[in-house]
């Protein structure tokens, strides 16, 4: 058998964390078990679906490297079949119109609820009554009164509903569209799915789904049910607990592996092992392993995760992440120097990416002011006369390395009696604005030479000026 799994999102707003570790659930156990991941965009509801919303789905996923095989499809272009299933379940007598108006069944709800009873339908056209053709009505799916529904669920372990808990299900609305319930059964059946992993406010519909799908005569696929994710405050992630869209993430400076790694360890383990690379959850991870209960977001954790990765991968692929947050920052990533040596110099520096950008901008661009106290500091003009000779060695430098632009500065120290700590930093300030940089020698040639002794002319113009001034 070919496992085949679906991520099904309404597109309703963007790909928020908890729908991307139910993506990326289901793409690791299609993975995992070398079969098929189905995109599937449930946009029945058309007043609250939108194509931004489709298009911040397919930017998350294609961000996480969460690719699919099939897809995506889309519920609206499917319209004809669910009609047609409709027509079919009616013919078998398992479905039925219903014209009970609002107003009876809101009776009916009050009657229920003052006998402190759970609201349900009555069933009161399940066995046909008498009606104007012209009333509007409702199909609603015939449910079986008596048996239990039990599923054999991949996260929870054994879950049995009585069917006599369960009403007779709308299954199209009085201008004939069809639910969620309907279409999501219809789906799982065309579309083959074997293996259903989803969020578990969904656990309450796969009893009535599963009844549906045996009224088709369909085989049962298996369910895995994840819980959810909650704040640090104990209440269902939102808004409140900070960003919880996936491209908020990316804005933000996380890599995407952090965040998938992140996303893997919320709620499933392997042991006590912390880092999985891709590869690693593809071979590790299994549903069955999924805690039962509910997990906390730790932003501090996600955060370490990225510092991690930000020092551990390849360069060339955090380069080619940093440059949107560069392109941000009004900086070109094709110009000198080269991104990659950037973030060699200053992966140990960043926990994340817009911060790494901030710290580098530097590399590329001019600075209007000093930082105060640095400048304070370490442009007096006691360093003057030091700082003009490194200037003028450095113009005279043939080969513009690290080793070269090292030995000069010792040589400059040396003569004028100071330790190289005493000039090297007067030079960082000169060069960089501030007083942090990675070693001095790699910042100096990073930003090459030109701008080094533009930026030298103008600390030693300050540092003039400053003598002047007393
Ligand atoms: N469209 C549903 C949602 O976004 C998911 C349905 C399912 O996975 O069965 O919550």
């Amino acid at each position: 058998m070919t496992i085949r799994t679906r991520f099904a999102p309404s597109p309703t707003g963007y790909l928020h964390i908890g729908g991307a570790r139910t993506a990326l659930f289901s793409w690791l156990f299609a993975r995992k078990h070398g079969g098929t991941f189905v995109l599937r965009i449930e946009d029945t509801d058309t007043e609250r679906s939108s194509v931004e919303s489709v298009n911040a789905i397919l930017e998350g996923m294609a961000w996480l490297g969460l690719d699919y095989d099939e897809g995506p499809f889309y519920q609206t272009d499917r319209f004809e079949r669910y009609h047609a299933v409709i027509a079919q379940l009616i013919a078998a007598g398992q479905a039925y119109r219903c014209y009970c108006s609002k107003e009876r069944l809101e009776t009916v709800r009050a009657k229920q609820m003052a006998k402190k009873l759970k609201p349900r339908y009555d069933g009161c056209c399940r066995n046909g009554v008498k009606h104007e053709d012209s009333q509007p009505y409702v199909i609603r799916f015939r449910n079986p009164v008596e048996g239990a529904v039990i599923i054999e669920d991949l996260v929870k372990g054994r879950v049995t509903i009585s069917n006599a808990e369960l009403d007779d299900l709308i299954i199209a609305r009085t201008d004939g569209t069809p639910t969620y319930n309907l279409t999501v059964v219809v789906d799982d059946l065309d579309m083959n799915i074997t293996h259903v992993i989803r969020g578990d406010d969904h656990l309450n519909n796969t009893p009535r789904q599963i009844n549906i799908l045996k009224a088709l005569g369909a085989k049962l696929p298996k369910y895995g049910h994840v819980p959810m994710i909650l704040g640090e405050d104990g209440k269902r992630l939102s808004k409140r607990h900070g960003a919880v869209s996936v491209i908020q993430y990316r804005e933000d400076g996380f890599l995407p592996e952090a965040l998938l790694n992140y996303l893997v360890r919320l709620g499933w383990s392997h042991g006590d092992q912390e880092i999985f690379s891709i590869d690693e959850m593809i071979q590790h991870f299994d549903v069955s392993g999924v805690n039962h209960s509910a997990s906390t977001f730790d932003p501090d954790k996600l955060l370490w995760l990225n510092q991690h990765y930000l020092k551990e991968a390849e360069a060339a692929h955090i380069a080619h992440h940093l440059s949107i947050h560069m392109g941000a920052l009004g900086i070109d990533p094709g110009t000198e120097p080269e991104l990659v040596r950037v973030v060699e110099v200053q992966r140990d520096r960043a926990k994340t990416l817009v911060e790494m950008a901030e710290i580098s901008i530097y590399f590329y661009k001019d600075f209007t002011e000093y930082d105060e106290k640095a400048a304070k500091k370490n442009l007096r003009p006691v360093i003057e006369k030091p700082l003009q000779a490194l200037r003028d060695g450095l113009a005279a430098l043939d080969h513009w390395q690290p080793e070269t632009i090292n030995k000069l500065i010792d040589n400059i120290a040396e003569m004028h009696e100071i330790k190289m700590g005493k000039i090297a930093q007067p030079l960082r300030v000169a060069v960089t604005g501030g007083g942090v940089s990675p070693s001095i020698d790699v910042t100096v040639e990073l930003i090459g030479k030109a701008r080094t002794l533009a930026r030298l002319d103008t600390a030693l113009d300050y540092i003039r000026k400053r003598a002047e001034n007393g």
